[in-house]
């Protein structure tokens, strides 16, 4: 029976220094894993440094090195999104560029998948890297997004998975532009043959998080409106509890000004009344606008990314199967 074929995706954005590290630690933890064969694709994201000439380089030395380079920075879910694309596995492993996804889990990812399993999730133990307020925020976000979301999202659940060529399948079906991974994971989750690994996360090899903290605001507020419609319902409860607190107001007025014969002085009362009503329009309309602006990107139906695609030597050969 000929070997199955392992694709191991990376995604990289201005990683130079850290591309050559991880395929040679690659390499050397892959060596463990019998009747494989493998076949890493780089995904360079429109980076600005050597990251591309050095997988280049990587390609001359392993055969079995593909790269995908995105014309541009299209964000690390569409570059998970062209690696895929290209991988031809059986299996998918997909994993950052920056060592913090340490490749001598594949292994064990691989033995269970070879037992069975269709899908091997990771967990994250403890990031050394982090500091408290990040993971009190990363936290909180996932308890509202839990809170709101139609399906559960996994916490502290890395890009770093193995997925069979079914599920890859299924994944390759999703059209939509604006995509966050974990989530449409939950969408297509089964009920068994899932496993989930502990991992401690180390520091990156080098360089820089591209992830501050108006992108990480950009994909929790991304993944909230793509995967609920929680906060239109939210809009409509704002609006009915200031109608509410209106008509309240309105005949607390009245009773003043008819029974009590003490009419309330209006200036301030019209102030926050005017005010507290255009807040509360405004947050609704800022709602609205997200899923329109969601609308509006996802009905162009522009595709995912643009790419060049450099093959394998082995692809070249057509010995792929037989590395
Ligand atoms: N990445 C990418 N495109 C981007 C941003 C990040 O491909 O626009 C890659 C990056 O090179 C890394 C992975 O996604 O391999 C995770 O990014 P990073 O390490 O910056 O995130 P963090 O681990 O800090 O959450
Ligand atoms: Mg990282």
């Amino acid at each position: 029976m000929p070997n199955k074929l392992v694709s191991i995706v990376i995604s990289a954005y201005n990683e130079e220094n850290n591309v050559a590290e991880l395929h040679k630690q690659l390499n050397e933890n892959l060596k463990k894993c019998k009747n494989i064969d493998f076949e890493y694709i780089f995904v360079d994201d429109g980076s600005k440094d050597k990251t591309y000439a050095n997988c280049l380089k990587l390609q001359k030395k392993d055969k079995r090195v593909k790269i995908v380079q995105l014309k541009r920075n299209f964000g690390h879910e569409i570059a998970m999104t062209a690696g895929m694309d290209y991988a031809k596995g059986d299996a998918v492993v997909f994993m950052d560029a920056d060592l913090q996804h340490p490749p001598v889990y594949i292994p064990q990812m691989i033995e269970l998948w070879q037992n069975g399993k269709e899908i091997v999730l990771t967990k994250r133990l403890d990031n050394v890297a982090t500091s408290k307020l990040y993971k009190l925020c990363a936290k909180s976000f996932y308890y509202v997004l839990n809170l709101v979301s139609d399906m559960p999202i996994m916490e502290s659940a890395p890009d770093f998975r193995l997925l069979d060529r079914k599920y890859v399948n299924f994944l390759k079906s999703f059209n939509e532009q604006d995509r966050l991974f974990r989530g449409l994971l939950s969408w297509i989750m089964p009920q068994d043959n899932v496993e989930i690994i502990g991992f401690v996360a180390p520091e990156r090899f080098s360089g820089e998080s591209k992830y501050n903290f108006i992108k990480s605001l950009r994909l929790a507020v991304n993944s909230i409106v793509q995967f609920s419609v929680m906060p239109l319902r939210i809009a409509t409860g704002l609006g009915i509890v200031a109608a509410i607190m209106a008509l309240l107001m309105g005949l607390y007025v009245f009773v003043e000004h008819f029974f009590m014969h003490n009419p309330t002085p209006g200036y301030a009362t019209i102030m926050v009344t005017v005010v507290f009503l255009g807040a509360v329009q405004l947050i609704c309309l800022g709602i609205i606008g997200e899923y329109i602006g969601k609308i509006h990107m996802e009905v162009k139906k522009r595709p995912l990314y643009v790419a060049d695609y450099v093959e394998s030597k082995a692809e070249k050969d057509g010995a792929e199967n037989n590395i």
